[in-house]
């Protein structure tokens, strides 16, 4: 059996865990980080795992908390990322936050004594040349020029975006269908549709103006310096639209035409808020049009005033920001593996997962996969019950690609939540059905005791009831 390295491409956080996971499966691994031959516009330091920004790897609740679960998961698999974090870990409440450069220095610690790791200072420049049988590309949002043109060389330009422009989503099931309705406009059934594709939320005059109003004097989020300002056709942010004169809006992504209320056909609406599905499980809508750069508080305060969406839970808020990140849906295969170069597979932010915790959790099962195959045998990918199966399957194939807006990239980064899993029916209390905040709690406990068992199941471990036996 051959014991060729794999090589890895870039030591943040999905690298290093990737390198960590090849490492232990006692396969030898080549670990090639350009910092700090070439820096990037956002690391400082040339330490493994660097952490860009915040602190935080967010909440730590394994129990009703999406990530919080991610982090439970990663523990299970023997994740570096998270034996560092929690080695490392400062007071931070319900959350797990770190000291960034103890964090860090602890990755590169672990990664330079492990016997089958080797790390490489260097740029490398292009896609891996032939002789690399494995590889993983886990360069991040800021990967080098040389290599980013590759990628677009190897996968054609539009399956390479250098800028996300990410409109919310919203859980279905905090969507009030006794204000909104399902209609496509104009009926229009498409290649794969029903006439009733998109959820719509109806405004009068009033409602759309001062809606229209707070889009203008809402708190925004500057770009940094080195981002420039990325706006493109067909990707302007909805506050921009807005500031541009009051009827744009109306005119644009919110037009009401062809549409009619189904609760009350005689009034035609002023201006109609569409939601288009999101994820085959149907459990997630995106707000059509809306990319934004409104602060987070302020996107959730505005956006509830929307008719309909007044108790919207979101699963993700809008942003736009430098962001290189492939088509993944399209490019990969169920490992991770670039479906027309097998071997060579992406992990991290590149694959179109957002945050450091998802980065590395992509890493570990990149790395998982890449170590699986050689050893010989066929890589066994997560459940999709587990947060880890999860967030791969928005990955490499859970995202629906919309048919009617051809050209559009509808694929945009994702971190982990509750909207990516399978449902659950919501446990009943001494026979009685759940409400409210109790029901969404009760459901959550449920996901989340379902993933933990079958990760057990996947990782090969004893359930918790024989492991305390
Ligand atoms: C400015 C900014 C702020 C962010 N803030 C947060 C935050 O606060 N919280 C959060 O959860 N997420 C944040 N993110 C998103 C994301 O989680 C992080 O970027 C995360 O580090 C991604 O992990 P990664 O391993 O995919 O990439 P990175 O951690 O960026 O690692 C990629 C590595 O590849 C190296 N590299 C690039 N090109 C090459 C090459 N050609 N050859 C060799 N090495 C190369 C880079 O030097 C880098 O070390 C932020 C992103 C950005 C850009």
């Amino acid at each position: 059996m051959s014991k060729n390295p794999i090589h890895i491409i870039g030591g943040g956080l999905a690298g290093s865990e990737a390198a960590w996971q090849v490492a232990e499966a006692g396969v030898p691994v080549v670990l090639h980080e350009m910092r700090p031959v070439r820096g990037t516009d956002a690391h400082k330091t040339d330490g493994l795992a660097e952490l860009v920004c915040s602190n935080s790897f967010r909440s730590d609740d394994a129990q009703t908390n999406a990530v919080g679960l991610l982090h439970a998961e990663m523990r299970l698999a023997g994740s570096l990322i998270m034996s560092a974090g929690d080695a490392h870990q400062v007071p931070a409440g319900g959350a797990l936050a770190v000291d960034r450069d103890g964090f860090s220095q602890a990755v590169t610690r672990k990664l330079e004594a492990h016997p089958l790791i080797t790390i490489q200072r260097e740029e490398v420049p292009g896609l891996p040349p032939a002789d690399w049988d494995q590889a993983i590309v886990a360069t991040g949002p800021l990967t080098a020029p040389g290599l980013a043109q590759s990628i677009a060389e190897a996968t054609g330009a539009d399956a390479l975006a250098f800028f996300d422009a990410i409109a919310p989503i919203v859980h279905f099931d905090t969507i009030d269908m006794d204000i909104c309705w399902f209609q496509s406009r104009y009926d229009k059934v498409g290649p794969g549709g029903t006439g009733k594709d998109y959820i719509n939320c109806p405004m009068d005059r009033e409602q759309y103006l001062a809606f229209v109003q707070a889009l203008v004097e809402g708190q925004k989020t500057e770009f940094k310096q080195w981002e420039g300002t990325p706006y493109f056709d067909g990707c302007l942010p909805i506050e921009i639209m807005a500031e541009r004169g009051v009827e744009t809006l109306r005119h644009g992504p919110m037009k009401p035409m062809g549409l009619t209320n189904a609760h009350n056909p005689s009034v035609k609406a002023y201006a109609v808020v569409q939601l288009r599905q999101d994820n085959a499980l149907g459990t997630l809508y995106n707000m059509v049009g809306f990319q934004t750069k409104l602060k987070h508080a302020e996107q959730v305060r505005v956006f509830r005033t929307i008719p309909g969406l007044e108790n919207a839970d979101f699963a993700r808020l809008g942003g736009l920001h430098r962001n290189t990140y492939i088509n993944s849906p399209t490019l990969l295969d169920h490992s991770l593996q670039l479906k027309s170069r097998p071997g060579l597979r992406f992990a991290g932010q590149i694959t179109g997962c957002e945050g450091y915790v998802e980065s590395a959790a992509i890493g570990l099962l990149a790395g998982r996969f890449a170590a699986a195959e050689r050893l010989g045998h066929t890589p066994a990918l997560p459940p999709l019950t587990t947060a880890f199966g999860a967030l791969l399957n928005h990955i490499t194939g859970g995202h629906i690609v919309s048919d009617d807006e051809p050209g559009k990239r509808s694929f945009q980064p994702m971190n982990v939540n509750f909207g990516l899993f399978p449902p659950v029916e919501a446990p009943k209390s001494e026979g009685k059905r759940l409400r409210g905040k109790d029901k969404t709690i009760a459901k959550r406990r449920a996901v989340t005791s379902r993933a933990l068992a079958d990760c057990r199941d996947w990782l090969g471990l004893p359930s918790r009831a024989e492991a305390a036996e």
